[in-house]
């Protein structure tokens, strides 16, 4: 094994979008299965591996971001997901990981997930190994986390841990509405399987008018593609995210939907203008952003 290296290394990634989220039954392991579409999106996690005495997480969080509620213990995602890298590669030097969080916890955007995928780059970095295999290990640690070390706009079945690229030549301005309190995706879904109940549900598939539309580049055609299946449950169970979604709309938005389990609510603009004065429409209901995608996914920034 290479000698590690005694520097620090940062690594980024960026928050997901789901522009499809097919949601089907759960199989008998109580997974659902997916048919997704993921784009990331500009809003970054940067995480700093630091060698150290012992393991350990720190996390400081962009203004409007609530990072109380990021664990600093055994279960935070980038600890696991650098830990479970030095048990494959045989390292035993431990870390300092510090998380500069730039997206919103539990709002439906990965950002767990996103701070995984860049722990896996950044440890790899910082250790010499070069690891091929780093996809494997991020679909250990979490259904989001490969689309997360890939990023761009693709395609995630199975759990939407299988990922592949989809061609997305163009560029798509969006506006998000976040909130202090998040929702936790396994409610979410068990929300979505309550008002399932009895009900068929089909195979989740991706449609063609939304691989068709990211081809062509074209906003409008994306407009119409966009669709969440956990969004009702996600209405359901937060029924006042129904204001801002139509709000959105009658300030002149394209589309408006849920993030992937939500709250975040996502606002499609037309161009970067448009993005900013359709979030100044919408302060009144959360903490706005804007975000455009898409954006590479985890990459090493700087050592
Ligand atoms: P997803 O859409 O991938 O299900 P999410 O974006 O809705 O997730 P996250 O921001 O990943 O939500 O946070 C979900 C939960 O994960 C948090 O409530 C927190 O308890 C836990 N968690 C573990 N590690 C992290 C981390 N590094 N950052 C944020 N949350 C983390």
């Amino acid at each position: 094994m290479p000698e590690p290296t005694l520097r620090a290394v940062s690594a980024r990634a960026a928050a997901k979008i789901n522009l499809h989220l097919g949601v089907g039954a759960p199989g008998p392991d109580g997974f659902h299965p997916l048919a997704t579409v993921y784009q990331a999106i500009s809003l970054f996690s940067t995480i700093t591996v630091t060698p150290a005495d012992d393991w350990s997480v720190t996390c400081q969080a962009a203004p409007g971001i609530a990072v109380d509620q990021v664990p600093l213990d055994e279960t935070n995602l980038a600890l696991r997901a650098a830990k479970l890298l030095a048990e494959r590669a045989g390292v035993t030097h431990p870390v300092n990981i510090h998380i500069a969080k730039g997206i919103p916890v539990a709002g439906g955007l990965a950002g767990g997930s996103a701070d995984a995928a860049a722990a896996l780059v950044a440890c790899d970095a910082l250790w010499g190994l070069d690891r091929p295999d780093l996809a494997e290990l991020a679909a250990e640690l979490g259904s989001d986390v490969p689309f997360c070390l890939v990023g761009g706009t693709a395609r995630g079945l199975g759990r939407g841990e299988i990922v592949s690229p989809l061609p997305d030549p163009g560029r798509y301005d969006w506006v998000l509405l976040t909130f202090g309190e998040g929702l936790s995706t396994p409610e979410v879904y068990g929300e979505h399987d309550a008002i399932y109940d009895g009900l068929a549900r089909p195979e989740p598939d991706l449609p063609d008018a939304l691989i068709d539309a990211l081809a062509a580049g074209s906003v409008t055609d994306l407009a119409a593609a966009l669709s969440n299946d956990l969004q009702e449950a996600s209405l359901s169970l937060r029924p006042a995210l129904a204001s801002p979604l139509r709000a959105g709309i009658d300030a002149g938005a394209l589309a408006a939907l849920v993030s992937g389990s939500g709250p975040t609510c996502l606002f499609l603009a037309r161009d970067a203008d448009h993005a900013a004065s359709l979030a100044a429409e919408l302060t009144s209901y959360g903490e706005v952003l804007t975000a455009h995608g898409p954006v590479a996914g985890a990459m090493v920034v700087e050592s």
